[in-house]
């Protein structure tokens, strides 16, 4: 779900995403080994992506800080509602599960984006993404199409509008409404997003998201149909039971997942931003029905601050509450559900969805209580009227839960963005600013050239920084090109900070001696510091 008005236009600044060519990010990404198209050797597959040297380590580092800062630590130990820790319990569920689970979560029989495909290019489009305009006060009823968000196409559906009329017709002369808001008699005239002729877009018709596969080597799709998970979600809500059994938590507490989900999306497009295969990182959190508007603010606000920390600042992340008719059938009784929202290049002026926040009442549990024939529910001893002794006699009850679901490729896709840094001073006219704790490349080691004793000591520099911060990214060592050339491949990685060992390092007699310089990607500047403390200063710089 993505959102996107004029009033929420910006003007441009080098951090404005609305400034920053999708293309050039993309090249880099390539160049630079963050993200290729899967299956490229053979023409690629749409809707995949692989991550490369760089891209993984990124993804890691973002998964990672997910899952310390949530998991691992229960957000940071910031107290929740009730004045206590946070309790977050991780699992790690199969990606195919029993059909059953997906009739009982509703997405075998709805699941559905309306989709309508375009007789002349042969395209499909998602219908609740497509825009139609016609001209203003025109009772004809002539509509015309393009997508969403994306001030491309809607320039170049104005530009068919205006010959189909032959006269111009100003910007503020259109009519817009959803596509899915017409009626189907109402359809007759259009124009697809890249067609030239008009009324080529069919009719919008359901389309099933889910990938099926066949389980066994004999089996027919019929009776031996699977499916891919479309979430992350259903895994855990069918293992609530089995975790409030075998370990000590209580509600309210939470399960949290990340991994492999997988969509067949009617348009996968915007690089990573919509792919069929990406990963998720989810908490489910169970807690009391009463409690349940408490935690989902508390879960908005500090999901929000979490990605702002990690450099996702100022106007390009907005918290967008949903309105209730955007609401899902069962979050209609909840307390809320919002979107954290992220200025992509070609969202902008508009936002695209990077994690949504809801409050799922009791939904899902009912459907796997009701469909597995068992019971889901809870007893909790710390509720209910007083007995005699003076303790609570206890209540028994469908726990409510808030869903922070996040999109991990997203995530990446909107650090990228927010990273890349076009810089006309520099070699490599460009660097990617990504906070020290989630750059891929965490340090780089070089010799000033490669001689005079300096490999001797840049190498073994680097093999101890390794040793020590390895498991946090890669700790680079380079002896090759001019250190130039170095630095400039270092600014594209978006690597925080190069120490070089020179002359000077190694001249006994020099003031400088046995130490190094330290360049900073971000201001550029270089300090010396001694190479026995070079270990202590990345530390700090990582906040550890
Ligand atoms: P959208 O409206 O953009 O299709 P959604 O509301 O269906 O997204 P959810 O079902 O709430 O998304 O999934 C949770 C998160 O998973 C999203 O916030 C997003 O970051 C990520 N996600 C969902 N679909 C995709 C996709 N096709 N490609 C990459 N990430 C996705």
């Amino acid at each position: 779900m993505s959102s996107g008005t004029d009033s929420q236009a910006q003007c441009s600044t080098a951090s404005d995403p609305a400034s920053k060519s999708m293309d050039d990010i993309m090249a880099l990404c390539k160049r630079r080994g963050f993200i290729y198209p899967a299956s490229e050797i053979y023409g690629g597959i749409n809707g995949f992506w692989d991550y490369g040297p760089l891209g993984a380590q990124l993804k890691k580092n973002l998964r990672d800080a997910w899952w310390t800062d949530v998991v691992m630590k229960g957000c940071n130990g910031k107290l929740g509602p009730d004045g206590k820790p946070v309790s977050i319990v991780p699992v790690d569920t199969s990606i195919i599960q029993n059909p059953k689970v997906w009739e009982a979560s509703g997405h075998v029989g709805g699941f559905n984006d309306p989709m309508v495909d375009c007789r002349e290019t042969k395209n499909r489009y998602r219908a609740d993404h497509l825009m139609c305009m016609g001209e203003k006060g025109d009772s004809t009823g002539q509509i015309y199409a393009f997508i969403e968000n994306d001030d491309k196409s809607f320039a170049n559906a104005l530009k068919k509008l205006s010959k189909y009329k032959k006269k111009d017709i100003p910007e503020d002369g259109v009519d817009i409404c959803s596509l899915t808001e017409l009626g189907a008699d109402e359809l007759t005239i259009t124009v697809g997003p890249d067609a030239k002729e008009v009324g080529t877009l069919t009719e919008p018709r359901a389309f099933n998201l889910m990938f099926p596969t066949v389980i066994g080597a004999t089996g027919d799709i019929e009776t031996n149909k699977a499916y891919l998970r479309p979430e992350t979600a259903q895994g855990i809500f069918i293992n609530f039971k089995n975790v409030v059994d075998t370990t000590r938590v209580s509600v309210p507490f939470g399960i949290a997942q990340t991994g492999k989900a997988f969509r067949n999306e009617v348009t996968p497009r915007n690089f990573t931003f919509r792919s069929r295969e990406f990963e998720q990182m989810e908490i489910e959190f169970f807690c009391h029905p009463d409690d349940a508007k408490d935690w989902y603010v508390f879960w908005r606000d500090w999901r929000m601050a979490w990605w702002q920390d990690l450099g996702l600042k100022g106007d390009n992340l907005i918290l967008r509450e949903h309105d209730k008719d955007e609401l899902a059938h069962y979050a209609k009784e909840g307390a809320g559900t919002s979107d954290i929202e992220y200025k992509f290049p070609f969202t902008a002026p508009g936002f695209g969805e990077l994690e949504g926040i809801a409050d799922r009442t009791n939904f899902d549990l009912k459907q796997h209580a009701e469909h597995a024939k068992t019971k889901l529910d809870y007893f909790d001893n710390t509720r209910g009227e007083l007995a005699k002794n003076g303790q609570p006699k206890g209540e028994r009850y469908l726990p409510h839960v808030i869903e922070p679901s996040a999109g991990l490729d997203r995530g990446v896709l909107a650090l990228l963005c927010e990273a890349y840094t076009p810089d006309p001073e520099r070699a490599s006219g460009v660097y990617m600013k990504f906070h020290p704790r989630i750059a891929p490349i965490k340090a780089a080691v070089f010799p000033l050239v490669k001689k005079g004793g300096m490999p001797e000591v840049a190498a073994p520099l680097a093999a101890e920084l390794r040793n020590r911060f390895g498991h946090l990214g890669t700790i680079d060592y380079d002896e090759k090109q001019s250190i130039g050339k170095r630095y400039a491949r270092m600014d594209e990685a978006g690597c925080p900070f190069c120490f070089t060992i020179d002359g000077e390092t190694l001249d006994a007699d020099s003031p400088n001696h046995n130490t190094v310089t330290v360049r900073d990607r971000d201001s550029l500047s270089q300090e010396r510091i001694s190479i026995a403390s070079v270990g202590d200063y990345l530390a700090e710089k990582l906040g550890l």
